[in-house]
C-alpha cells in the first residue's frame, strides 16, 4: 500500500486533505472516512450548484477529506511530510483509538473471500415460489413445448416444488435448473436466480 496525503487550501482557507492512493486502498480511505470526488462529477456541484472544497482544490478522481482528524486516522499507514505529520498528530488528541493500523489496512484491501452461505429467506421464498409456478403449468414427462419442466427436471422440480421451505443447497440447485425457463418466470424470480449463480456459480463444480 502507498498512500500518500498532502494538505491543500482553498480560498475559504479550509484545510483539504488529498490521498495519492491505489484503486485497492479504497477500502482503507473510506474507513478512514474519505470521501472520493472528480471535477468531471462533483455530487456537490450537482445538489447545490455550487462548488465544493475539493473542487476549489482540484481534487481529481482522489480520495479527500476536509477534517484533519480523518486524516489523522492515516498517520499510520500514509506518506506525509514532517510537517504534515506533526499537525496530524496534534488533531488526534483524545480519539487514538481510531487510527487505523498497518494489520487492520492490509485487512480492508484483501479480497473479500467469496461467500457461501449468506442467502436470505426472501430468496429462498422466492426461488421457491418459481419452482412451484413451473410445476403447477407441467405435465411430467410429456411436457408440452414451453411449459413446465422438461422430462430430464421434472422429477427434481416436482420434488422441490411440493416442499415449504428451500435449503441453502436446494435453493443454489433449483436457481441452476430453472435458469433455463427465463421465459416461463417472473422477472423477480429471475433477478434471483441471477444473483445466486453470480454468488455460487452456474454447475455445481463452479465454486
Ligand atoms: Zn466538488
Amino acid at each position: 500500500m502507498t498512500i500518500k496525503i498532502e494538505k491543500r487550501t482553498n480560498g475559504n482557507g479550509r484545510p483539504v486533505y488529498v490521498a495519492q492512493s491505489a484503486y485497492a486502498d479504497k477500502d482503507v480511505l473510506k474507513e478512514a472516512g474519505f470521501w472520493f470526488h472528480s471535477m468531471d462529477r462533483c455530487n456537490y456541484e450537482e445538489r447545490y450548484n455550487k462548488h465544493c472544497s475539493a473542487c476549489a482544490c482540484n481534487v481529481n478522481k482522489a480520495w479527500w477529506t476536509p477534517f484533519a482528524d480523518r486524516a489523522a486516522r492515516l498517520l499510520e499507514v500514509a506518506e506525509m511530510n514532517a510537517d504534515l505529520r506533526a499537525e496530524l498528530f496534534r488533531s488526534i488528541r483524545d480519539n487514538e483509538e481510531s487510527m487505523i493500523t498497518p494489520e487492520q489496512a492490509a485487512s480492508l484491501t484483501q479480497q473479500t473471500a467469496p461467500r457461501t452461505s449468506g442467502i436470505t429467506q426472501e430468496e429462498r421464498n422466492t426461488i421457491l415460489k418459481g419452482v412451484q409456478s413451473l410445476a403447477s403449468v407441467c405435465d411430467g414427462a410429456h411436457a408440452l413445448d414451453g411449459q413446465g419442466f422438461n422430462g430430464v427436471d421434472a422429477g427434481f422440480g416436482h420434488d422441490l416444488a411440493r416442499r415449504d421451505y428451500l435449503s441453502n443447497n436446494q435453493t443454489i440447485a433449483a436457481a441452476r435448473m430453472i435458469r433455463k425457463y427465463s421465459r416461463q418466470l417472473d422477472e423477480t424470480v429471475m433477478i434471483v436466480v441471477k444473483s445466486l449463480i453470480e454468488r455460487f456459480g452456474a454447475r455445481r463444480n463452479a465454486n
